[in-house]
């Protein structure tokens, strides 16, 4: 995800919160550790001497760079991005930036939109279409991606505003440059396929060029190529069998989703494929409900409350 400094943005972290919530866990004695040291204590199957966190950031935004990476150097604080490669390559830009930018330049009006329940949505003054982007992310996650460009190109035209080729700035990716300056820094770089489809939507063919090219890009470019990958999406309908095998027979050791829970240990050493299906959390974007994750309370907020 993206990062703010002052001025919220739309689905982005503050670093101010980053910062603090980094000062909380180091003050609580939190092992803050890179990601594939992390995956190879899982692997071991022993339990970790100290609650150990490691951070991810997903697909590749500059702002990581101007933001983000500050922080948690502050903080020595390792950290891994997953790059959706054709996004860094400059091929696309990523499909809810399209919508998000689509309805922030737009001028008030009302808009049909065709996928989901579909509906006449009046988009009403700058600034307060949040809900709007998020229904309509959502009812985009359900179709393939040539229905989904051509139902954004529909939304543009509505608007009557044409969608530049490339990200505008507030939407741009790293250069592979700055990935390798980055590295040089500590962080590490792993694939997140080309163009970040949800996989198990893909023919055959399409879903393994997906994580073979993406996974080839990143060896080209990358010093110290991460084999660990992150799926797009992540939750458990968004791959199957058929990615993990394509990601073991790529050399790939391990990947992420986005099912919220603790890794444990005993399960991914022990249980097949459970290396390739490595939960994350949410960063909540705060110090008190970050504590409540890292320190386990959440498991038990959550049992409490069922
Ligand atoms: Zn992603």
């Amino acid at each position: 995800h993206r990062f703010h400094s002052d001025q919220p943005r739309h689905d982005s972290e503050s670093v101010d919160g980053l910062r603090a919530a980094l000062e909380a866990m180091r003050g609580e004695g939190y092992e803050l550790a890179a990601l594939d040291v992390v995956v190879a204590g899982l692997r071991e199957g022993a339990p970790f001497p100290r609650p150990t966190v490691a951070f991810t950031i997903d697909d590749g935004y500059r702002d990581f760079l101007e933001l983000g990476a500050d922080a948690f150097a502050a903080y020595d604080c390792p950290a891994t991005v997953f790059l959706a490669t054709g996004f860094i390559d400059g091929d696309l830009w990523l499909w809810w930036d399209q919508i998000d930018w689509i309805l922030q330049s737009a001028p008030r009006r009302t808009v049909e939109w065709t996928l989901g329940s579909g509906g006449m949505f009046d988009l009403g003054p700058m600034g307060s279409r949040l809900d709007i982007a998020e229904r309509f992310w959502e009812d985009c996650k359900g179709v393939g991606s040539a229905r989904r460009q051509a139902v954004i190109q529909e939304l543009a035209e509505q608007c009557g505003v044409q969608l530049p080729k490339t990200p505008p700035a507030d939407f741009a990716p790293l250069s592979w440059d700055e990935v390798r300056a980055l590295e040089g820094r500590g962080f590490t770089f792993g694939p997140h396929t080309v163009s970040h489809p949800i996989l198990a939507r893909l023919d055959h063919p399409t879903a393994l060029a997906e994580i073979g090219d993406s996974w080839a890009r990143v060896r080209e470019e990358v010093s110290a190529p991460l084999p660990i990958f992150a799926y797009p999406n992540g939750q458990s309908g968004d791959f199957g069998d058929r990615e993990i095998r394509a990601l073991d027979e790529h050399g790939l050791v391990a990947a992420v989703t986005t099912e919220q829970a603790y890794a444990e240990p005993r399960r991914v050493s022990q249980v097949g494929d459970e290396r390739f299906r490595i939960p994350r959390f949410d960063y909540p974007g705060h110090v008190h409900p970050t504590l409540q994750i890292t320190s386990g309370l959440e498991a038990l907020v959550r049992r409490v409350r069922r």
